[in-house]
């Protein structure tokens, strides 16, 4: 069976899609086999891959049970993707049945075996959604953007990951805090380095040696329906990402 990985944090803007495009093609350049799946309304992985989202059929209508996974999987040059739109935010009113917190997992096991990696980008909030993303997961990786403010907040991340390991998924590993949007010389500063080794702490997980630095070329990446790697090879994020796929897959072998 793959892998699962999510991409987390109930903060927008922190880097979960971009994270999850740069895992989906990283992987992908490195001849495995991965699978992209958005769980976001706003649709934005599936965009940035370069899929038209607004005409296909989603994850929404597989959750229905009215498309079967495997016929809703877009092949991109960066890898396999199942793309999202906003009629995915119905989701928290209209999946209210008994066990609606495995409707990703059941899905999943319908293609698991195709893929040796599955990698889900989740929305901005701690809802069913996201709940699903944490039942169906292997690990979680948590970007956050170096900045007090931005690093307030944890306890209730950790509630819904400890509340998820309760009651659904024992196994869910956290494979560490990545700070993306760093800027060396600004965030130096001490407070903001412990707070993040503080929140690992409390996670019982670790702060990726790897920092995506910041720069613009990954803002314009997605409008060209491009990973960075290919956009903007020679840029400070797509060299900080290289690292950071070659460090989780680190991760991970240690924690088999
Ligand atoms: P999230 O999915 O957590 O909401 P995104 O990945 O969409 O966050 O990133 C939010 C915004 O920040 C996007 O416009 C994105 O292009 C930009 N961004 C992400 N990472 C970086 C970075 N390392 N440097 C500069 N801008 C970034
Ligand atoms: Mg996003």
């Amino acid at each position: 069976m793959a892998y699962v990985i999510a991409l987390t944090n109930q903060k927008g803007g922190v880097g979960k899609t971009t994270t999850s495009c740069a895992l989906i093609s990283g992987l992908t350049a490195k001849k495995k086999k991965v699978l992209g799946i958005d769980l976001d309304p706003q649709g934005n992985l599936g965009f940035s891959l370069g899929i038209e989202i607004e005409e296909c059929a989603t994850i929404y209508d597989a959750f229905k049970g009215q498309a079967d996974l495997n016929d809703i999987i877009h092949k991109t040059p960066y890898g396999d993707v199942v793309p999202s739109n906003i009629l995915l935010s119905g989701a928290e009113l209209e999946f209210n049945r008994p066990g609606r917190e495995f409707l990703l997992k059941d899905l999943l096991k319908t293609v698991g075996g195709k893929y040796d990696y599955v990698v889900i980008d989740t929305p901005p909030a701690l809802n069913i959604l996201t709940v699903n993303a944490y039942v169906a997961s292997d690990a979680l990786i948590i970007p956050m953007v170096p900045e007090i403010l931005s690093l307030l907040g944890i306890s209730q991340i950790k509630e819904t990951i400890d509340s998820v390991k309760k009651f659904y998924n024992p196994g869910l590993n956290i494979l560490g805090i990545l700070l993306t949007k760093y800027n060396g010389r600004l965030n130096l500063a001490k407070e903001v380095h412990e707070m993040s080794e503080s929140i690992a702490a409390q996670l019982g997980t670790k702060v990726f040696d790897t920092k995506i630095r910041s720069s613009v070329s990954i803002a314009e990446a997605p409008a060209h329906g491009e990973s960075i790697f290919e956009y903007s090879p020679k840029s400070n994020p797509a060299i900080d990402y290289t690292l950071f796929v070659d460090e989780t897959l680190k991760i991970i072998r240690k924690s088999r």
